[in-house]
């Protein structure tokens, strides 16, 4: 079956309306995450990253109990429509390089990830909370997940906010003595395939894309599509590390809308647009922010033959369109999931909905006809505006 998989969702709020991930939006609760998934993205499944969460674990307990969700056989949750997987991101320090990075855990069944939360929860300081520094060694960490029966990925692996290729290390096997261990990499809002290519140590890796959402609207802004002979936690690990299943293509941002692609001078207010990789700003000579185009680059062996991928698919989500504003945003709705507008309805449909000009913009995004300013030092990239009458802002 044809699997469209989001897996790295924050909880803003618990149903009871706790803080669970206290930059996210109050309205990141399960209940809107699932809805949201399936009636406005389009996706078959989701990853909820704050499940380790003691106020999560009890309302998905509390679903389950209700009837909402219903455990699958091999491993996982499901409405009937979307599934949910349980997973847990936590950062972790890295003493040689002075970097800290993020890496994900997911796990089959609620008792199993309780039981991963228990153990992780004397190394944690407030374990009701998302993303939690831990006081163990990245070795100590991977040995909790593998005892767990859990699934570890490396976050946005290469982004200077805590990635850790882009923050830590150049190798993994320099974080971790068995870096086998790691089932795959998430590229990150920044990065693409084939930047990712670029690192050969990236190579006996899986690559994912997730959206990382801290809010009801950025989910599906990347997504991955898998062949699965059935939904469950089992056969997604199968697909991952090549044995069974696949991953079929990525789908995310074009890398120059993230908020991390080039390197950022604070001082000068200056993105990086240089062709080689800017490690220090060229106007005052200061430290920048790290791109992570700038740091795929200067680890780069592109001479190395890297194996065969699935294509990554670049897309512009809606909200980063210019022209779509929350009044077409409304209209679009009507027509179908952001995916099937993103990539399915013609031309005619898109026009009757918002209008030539607008339908133009997204039709050329499928295209890939727009050109983009990067992004860098925490701030979006943009859509370089396409003059066309009709496109408002
Ligand atoms: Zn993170
Ligand atoms: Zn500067």
């Amino acid at each position: 079956m044809r699997v469209l998989a989001d897996l790295h969702i924050h909880i803003g709020r618990t149903l009871a309306g706790r803080p669970v991930k206290i930059t996210a939006s109050r309205r990141l609760t399960l209940i809107n995450i699932l809805h949201t998934a399936e009636k406005v993205k389009g996706l078959n499944l989701v990853g909820i990253v704050d499940a380790a969460c003691p106020g999560v674990i009890a309302d998905l307990e509390a679903l389950v109990d209700n009837g909402v969700l219903k455990p699958l056989s091999g491993g996982g949750l499901s409405t009937g429509k979307t599934s949910l997987f349980l997973g847990s991101e936590i950062e972790i320090a890295h003493a040689q390089s002075r970097g800290s990075a993020h890496f994900l855990a997911y796990f089959p069944t609620i008792p199993k990830i309780k039981k991963y939360a228990q153990r992780l929860e004397p190394h944690v300081t407030n374990p009701d909370l998302s993303t939690q520094r831990i006081q163990l060694s990245p070795d100590q960490w991977l040995e909790l997940v593998v005892e767990s029966g859990g699934v570890a990925l490396a976050a946005h692996a290469f982004t200077p906010h805590k990635g850790v290729y882009g923050n830590c290390v150049a190798h993994l096997g320099e974080m971790f003595t068995q870096p086998q261990l790691i089932s795959g990499l998430e590229l990150g809002l920044s990065a693409d395939t084939e930047m990712a290519q670029l690192i050969p140590d990236t190579h006996s890796y899986s690559y994912i894309s997730s959206s990382d959402a801290h809010s009801l609207d950025n989910i599906g802004r990347e997504f991955t599509v898998y062949d699965l002979p059935e939904m469950s936690f089992a056969a997604w690990r199968a697909a991952l590390v090549g044995e069974n299943g696949r991953i079929c293509a990525n789908h995310g941002m074009a890398p120059a809308l993230g908020k991390y692609h080039r390197s950022f001078c604070p001082v000068c207010d200056l993105t990086a647009a240089e062709e080689s990789p800017i490690l220090k700003c060229p106007k005052c000579g200061g430290p920048v922010v790290l791109g992570v185009w700038d740091r795929v680059m200067s680890l780069a062996a592109p001479d190395v033959l890297p194996p065969a991928r699935p294509p990554y698919v670049p897309h512009v989500p809606l909200n980063l369109m210019p022209g779509i504003g929350p009044k077409s945003l409304q209209q679009l709705e009507g027509l179908g999931t952001e995916i099937e507008i993103l990539y399915d309805k013609t031309f005619a449909e898109l026009a009757d909905a918002v209008g030539e000009g607008r339908a133009s913009q997204i039709i050329r995004a499928r295209e890939g006809k727009l050109a983009f300013i990067p992004g860098g030092g925490g701030k979006y990239g943009t859509v370089q505006k396409w003059q066309e009458k009709g496109c408002d802002t």
